[in-house]
């Protein structure tokens, strides 16, 4: 990070001067390794005292974050007859689909080994994009892509997983893991009622950013990215420009920045600096938008609440996708769903246009962990390899992820065996009975 950037943007820098300047810490021989962890300049140490945990709950399951991923393994575990937690930090769901705004559920068609265009991921996408649509708060953009209101979207996920009978918990920031062996024993939250654990019998990362990888000793890459932003204005039925695009409310546009390349999204001094250029960025392109034909009346809808914060953690799970497997259809003996490929991927040999990519197999060795017997990894930070960052976790290939897992932890615990056992054809015929489809 450019720590003097940061220093001058304002409030923010004043905070990180004022720890730079602050003395008294003692040293520490793993000063190295530490900061490693924490990707922060570490200026010294001081002592928390052990203490005692209080247990507040368990459940079958612990899925923590409520992005789209966890939302879909939520509910499919939740419906294989199990008792489901699902933790969130902020109140709302969605994840980065909502909170950021992100609302084109990409990557639910391809082309098809038959040289045709078509959809091939259905399933839990399926159903909450047809919820949505049902009430008129969907729209399709390029031909095929659900952009659904973010509000409507956060509601209908609350409204699916009541009726699935998950146990939601807002406020909730995952902070850590009791492990007893291997195994994942507890969740520990901070939260409004403070610091309290969660007992598990499995424990799905939703995170987005593998929190529970790093937290549980599992092996995971770190990758960069460019962390961007999208915002929303009203007043905007006659504005066009490149890069606003539709939404359900006609009055309503969606904007968008790529931001800054190469970027750490686990540093909390470049997520703050990059937080306040967005906002910033926003609030400039809104003056110029105004000055553009059909933008006199423009107005700043919301800034969204996350950050555009792409890729962070990235699972080396039992058998990463690869760029290779995925443009020649590739077929797995243990494929839980098949993903699309509708938007052009750049990756180290160049790029592959939108209209040109395969549909391709999702393996259920891709959301196994190595070494944990009972945690499964969906979402964003699910095993695939870097020619595969820009677009392994685009929505709805997320949706996919986190119903494969939610089932398949499900399975574990009915069968009784760690996530690396289950039984694929019992697994693949329980995803068939949620809507999945395996045909490429
Ligand atoms: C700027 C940008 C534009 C994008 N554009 C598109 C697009 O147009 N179409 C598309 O399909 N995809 C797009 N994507 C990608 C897509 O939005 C994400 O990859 C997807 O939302 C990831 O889903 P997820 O459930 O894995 O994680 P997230 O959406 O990141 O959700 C993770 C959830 O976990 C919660 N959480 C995290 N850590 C903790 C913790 N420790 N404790 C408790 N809760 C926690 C978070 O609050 C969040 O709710 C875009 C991404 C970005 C950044």
């Amino acid at each position: 990070m450019d720590r003097r950037n940061f220093l001058k943007i304002g409030a923010a820098g004043t905070a990180a001067a004022s720890l730079g300047l602050a003395t008294g810490f003692s040293p520490d021989p793993r000063k190295k390794e530490i900061e490693a962890k924490t990707r922060l300049d570490v200026k010294g140490y001081v002592s928390e005292p052990a203490r005692k945990i209080p247990v507040v709950d368990a459940a079958d399951i612990v899925v923590l974050g409520g992005g789209p991923a966890g939302v879909a393994a939520a509910v499919s575990a939740a419906r294989q007859g199990l008792d489901v937690i699902l933790l969130e930090r902020e109140y709302y769901l969605g994840g980065l689909w909502t909170g950021c705004c992100v609302l084109p559920v990409n990557n639910t068609s391809g082309l098809l080994k038959n040289g045709k265009w078509g959809q091939v991921i259905y399933g839990f996408s399926d159903e909450i994009c047809s919820r949505l649509a049902s009430m008129g708060l969907s729209v399709t953009i390029k031909g095929d892509t659900p952009v659904p209101d973010p509000e409507a979207a956060k509601y209908v996920m609350e409204l699916m997983l009541g009726e699935a009978g998950v146990r939601l918990l807002y406020n909730c920031q995952g902070a850590g893991v009791i492990l007893s062996g291997d195994r994942i024993d507890a969740v520990l939250v901070e939260s409004k009622s403070g610091r309290v654990a969660i007992k598990a019998k499995a424990v799905v990362d939703c995170s987005g950013d593998g929190d529970i990888l790093e937290w549980a000793g599992e092996d995971f890459e770190l990758r960069k990215a460019h962390i961007g932003a999208m915002w929303r204005c009203g007043n905007a039925a006659d504005f066009k420009r490149r890069g606003v695009h539709k939404t359900p409310i006609d009055s309503v546009k969606l904007f968008h920045t790529n931001g800054e390349y190469d970027q750490d999204g686990l540093d909390i001094y470049n997520l703050t600096r990059l937080q306040l250029k967005m906002r910033k960025h926003m609030w400039d392109t809104l003056e110029k938008d105004r000055q553009l034909p059909g933008g006199e009346n423009l107005f700043l809808l919301d800034s969204t609440t996350l950050l555009g914060v792409r890729v962070t953690r990235v699972l080396n799970s039992v058998r990463n996708v690869t760029y290779a497997d995925s443009v020649r259809y590739a077929s797995y003996a243990d494929c839980v769903g098949v993903a699309g490929a509708d938007n052009s991927l750049k990756y180290s040999g160049g790029t592959l246009p939108g209209k040109k990519r395969p549909v391709w197999q999702l393996p259920y060795s891709a959301i196994t962990p190595k070494r944990i017997p009972n945690l499964l990894v969906a979402g964003r930070c699910f095993g695939f390899d870097k020619d595969l960052t820009y677009d392994a976790r685009e929505v709805g290939t997320c949706f996919l992820t986190g119903q494969a897992a939610g089932t398949a932890a499900a399975l574990s615990l009915l069968d009784r065996c760690s996530v690396q056992e289950v039984n694929i054809a019992r697994l693949q015929a329980r995803l068939a009975e949620g809507g999945v489809r395996f045909d490429m």
